[in-house]
């Protein structure tokens, strides 16, 4: 575990290194407590450096064994060696010279998950971002690019199957039980790509023919006796492999692409060159242990990890502060094809849901940061929702602005001048100002400034003049180390709605640049001038979610119902609904800390109602509309003074006021979807799912609820409906015997199958109230549960702390003491679990004061913990600034 070193890394201080490693061969000897490296680094000093320069490698916790420069013992006085260092005081005068070094792992013992770990018995290696350099010294930053060759030796019993990143060039036999295979990979790469395999685990395989004739022979890798749970992961994969060539032109390179599903991930997936390596969760799916989220989030990962090998791999980051370049372009180019693969409508609301309950809280809170950041302590906490999703938003904006086709002109460009390159946002940003002749230089802001921009917008219709005026103001708040905010570019599509929710034509516009839909707002204050207006339009406003913005609308209610029902824009019409549910909402939160029972207008009610009906609709379109927004959702949007046990109050009576207005419609369309048909993941019929379990989640508030829930949890074809009725009977129906007898029944038949156990700790650690905790902590000893495990942690303890509003949030603060032990008690084997766990109190300033000191105590007293790790350093340190 690296220790802080209070150490700050700032963007202005990049200079590029003195030497160039252009070609690393890496020699590992596996073995659980004593495997053996031996890196033979090709060293070149740059152009222009002085012979004197010393070389500086980074380590991290390394004992070199051996250490030879050209062939012979390096002596100790010209070397400077600690387990974080090894400094070449005097390097030869040549410009080129070869350097040995040696050093013993103990992979078995590497709970952190970084650099070469053992999981299941497989070896496996993370380096992202860090993890090179726990593996052997070296240049370990993403602007040393190096042609891997490498060679693995292990015993065949213990390990049958040697993978590495490139194409497979050699293997044989090395007597007493052990073999090797050696790797190589012609396309020079960071060392956050490197890649090692080795085990024992059963093969999926396939190939894929490019579009240029030329065959990739594909596998993936599991847990033997798993091999039938690939299948729909190996879809995905080859569906993305043809999308990225007919949306992007971009072919895969080398002969074979590999996947690999481990049990023991800190994060989703590593994009690793040739070898991406997975979190198991994001490979193994049938309709028995996955759920339509599952199978959905795997097309969405395969695909992702995918799409890096051009960006990301190919062209990388010149550093970490460029992280976004690779992840918020990568994220962009999988919410794409997503879009092209799914309802294009239905995701883009599911991805402003996510940006919303992620990214914006991040935004509003201590955490706030750049998509591109300017300083960090510890890179692994800038793995955010600001730098990918919000990054994502970046690039969709630039399309906005740009229109498709010099869209795709400039990333054209960008593959044809920065392909083997290390490159910068700076780079990005002027392929598509040279693609398309328009200047971004105000638009790049949002790389560099951090918060989330409001629009403040009110209209006024003059029917003598025919004239119809927006009056658009842009203010963007403070955020930690960034008082003051200069003025942004923000494309703002839009619609003006007639009668009957036909547009509404106007003659001529002034004030602001408008073109396709798109007000561009670039000053302070604009006032739009729409002429030849002859009827007052209902304006639906950032149609598709076109600027990652929050809106402060002057609107009639009327306008909002009649934008709910008319809008053609989907995601506007979806978010008027929202906009009207979340507004009676935090009535209804006011009315219950009033001591007064809320009330919820009858309009409101019925078009809920009509809405579900609706047969014009998709789905799970219908599904999305209907899920009322969560209670992190009504907190964000109250802002202050958070009371969670008044939301939920609020929120309940809502949902209640609904089915109860609804009763005869929900059960008759609950009953109508009943027949799915054979099961099949695709989207239409995942949408039906989607909408009759919502339905349930209505109609278990009615008398009879728990007895329909149980009926619906055991007549179940597949995990989707389960997982709901389960959720459903532990939420709402929480200590009756139907929701006993559930989970019970669900640990008998799963009890074996750690993923689908996940299911099991989510669902008890979100039930709603003050007993979770409790119940959370006696989990923390079920047989299942593994504090060394990231999922099962995530699942119990990160469901729990990001998830469960009133568990949590008890008022008494126990839910933030248990928190703040068992983060403590992570960070000893995995610190990088544990910050990330720790974010869950981001938003401690915004609950009401009673709240706030407890949650402020629980933060202090992990920042008064000894030896606390960088990652967890900085994290609390920041969240109490
Ligand atoms: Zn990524």
């Amino acid at each position: 575990m690296r220790t802080d070193t209070g150490q700050v890394f700032k963007l202005e201080d990049y200079r590029p290194n003195d030497y160039l490693i252009p070609q690393t061969d890496l020699t590992f000897r596996l073995s659980p407590d004593a495997t053996r490296v031996t890196a033979v680094l090709t060293v070149e000093r740059r152009d222009g450096v002085s012979v004197s320069a010393p070389l500086v490698l980074d380590g991290d916790g390394l004992t070199p064994q051996r250490i030879e420069i050209d062939g012979k013992k390096a002596k100790p006085a010209d070397l400077l060696v600690t387990s974080d260092q090894l400094t070449i005081l005097k390097p030869p005068a040549a410009r080129r010279f070869q350097l040995l070094i040696e050093t013993e792992l103990a992979p078995a013992t590497n709970e952190a998950l970084m650099g070469l770990y053992r999981s299941s018995n497989v070896y496996c290696t993370q380096c992202e971002a860090e993890g090179f350099r726990r593996i052997t010294y070296f240049l370990d930053r993403p602007d040393i690019l190096s042609v891997y060759t490498v060679r693995i030796e292990a015993l065949r019993d213990e390990a049958p199957l040697l993978l590495s990143n490139g194409n497979p060039v050699d293997k044989g036999d090395l007597g007493d039980g052990w073999h090797y295979a050696r790797w190589h990979d012609p396309f020079p790469k960071p060392s956050y790509l490197f890649a090692l395999v080795a085990g024992n685990l059963g093969q999926v395989a396939d190939s894929f023919v490019t579009a240029s004739g030329r065959t990739v022979e594909l596998g993936i890798y599991v847990e033997p006796g798993k091999e039938k749970l690939a299948g729909y992961a190996m879809d995905a994969l080859k569906r993305s492999m043809r999308w990225d060539e007919e949306a992007f032109g971009r072919e895969y390179d080398l002969d074979v692409f590999n996947i690999v599903a481990v049990s023991d991930f800190n994060m989703g997936a590593m994009e690793n060159k040739g070898l991406n390596i997975f979190n198991d969760k994001y490979v193994l799916a049938d309709q028995e242990t996955a759920t339509d989220a599952d199978f959905a989030n795997i097309e969405a990962i395969i695909a992702h990890e995918y799409f890096h090998n051009w960006t990301g791999n190919r062209i990388t980051c010149r550093d970490w502060f460029q992280l976004c370049l690779k992840e918020g372009l990568t994220v962009f180019r999988d919410h794409e094809f997503s879009a092209d693969q799914r309802s294009r409508a239905v995701k883009r609301i599911a991805e402003v849901r996510t940006l919303r309950a992620h990214q914006f809280p991040e935004d509003q809170g201590p955490l706030a940061h750049p998509v591109r950041p300017r300083r960090y302590r510890e890179i692994n906490n800038f793995y955010t929702a600001t730098v990918y999703e919000k990054g994502s938003e970046v690039v969709r904006m630039i399309r906005t602005i740009l229109g498709p086709d010099a869209f795709r002109a400039g990333m054209d460009l960008y593959f044809e001048r920065h392909d083997g390159d290390a490159a910068t946002i700076e780079d990005f940003i002027k392929v598509f100002e040279d693609a398309s002749g328009r200047d971004l230089s105000q638009f790049a802001l949002w790389y560099h400034q951090a918060g989330t921009p409001n629009l403040t917008v009110s209209s006024t219709h003059n029917p003598a003049s025919q004239e119809f005026t927006l009056e658009i103001e842009q203010s963007v708040p403070p955020t930690p180390s960034e008082s003051r905010k200069r003025l942004m570019h923000i494309p703002l599509a839009f619609g003006l709605i007639g009668a009957g929710g036909k547009p509404v034509e106007y003659s001529g516009v002034e004030g602001a640049s408008v073109e396709d839909g798109v007000i561009h707002v670039r000053k302070r204050r604009h006032m739009v001038r729409f002429s030849g207006v002859t009827e007052r339009p209902a304006v639906s406003l950032n149609r598709g979610f076109s600027a990652p913005v929050t809106l402060s609308v002057e609107q009639k209610a009327d306008d909002q119902f009649f934008l709910a029902r008319h809008d053609s824009d989907t995601f506007s019409r979806w978010q008027a609904f929202n906009t009207l549910l979340t507004d009676a909402l935090i009535a209804a939160f006011r009315e219950i800390l009033g001591g007064k029972r809320p009330g919820f207008a009858p309009r409101l009610t019925e078009l809920a109602g009509s809405i579900a009906g609706d047969e014009a609709l998709e789905p799970a379109y219908r599904a999305l509309a209907l899920a009322l927004p969560s209670e992190a959702d009504i907190a964000r949007d109250i802002g202050s003074n958070i009371d969670t046990d008044a939301i939920y109050a609020a929120r309940e009576a809502l949902a209640l006021a609904i089915a109860a207005a609804n009763r005869e419609t929900f059960s008759g369309l609950y009953d109508r979807l009943a027949d799915n048909g054979p099961f099949s993941p695709d989207a239409a019929s995942a949408g039906r799912r989607a909408l009759r379990n919502i339905l349930l989640d209505y109609l278990s508030l009615l008398p009879g609820g728990a007895a329909l829930a149980a009926g619906h949890f055991q007549s179940a074809t597949n995990m989707t409906d389960r997982a709901a009725a389960l959720a459903v009977l532990a939420h709402r129906h929480h200590g009756s015997p139907e929701a006993t007898k559930a989970l019970a029944s669900f640990e008998t038949i799963y009890g074996s199958d750690p993923l689908v156990m996940d299911k099991w700790f989510q669902v008890q650690a979100s039930v709603p109230g003050p007993q979770t905790v409790d119940t959370v902590r006696a989990l923390t000893g079920h047989p299942a549960f593994s504090m060394a495990n990231p999922n099962r942690v995530r699942s119990l303890i990160g469901t729990f702390s990001s998830a469960n509003q009133t568990g949590f949030h008890r008022a008494d603060g126990e839910g933030y003491r248990f928190f703040s032990q068992t983060v403590l008690e992570v960070e000893k084997r995995n610190p990088q679990v544990a910050a990330r766990l720790a974010t869950a109190l981001r938003s401690w300033r915004s609950l009401e004061p009673g709240r706030q000191a407890k949650a402020r105590e629980a933060l202090l007293s992990i920042a008064n913990a000894e030896n606390l790790s960088a990652d967890l350093r900085d994290i609390v340190e920041r969240t109490l600034a």
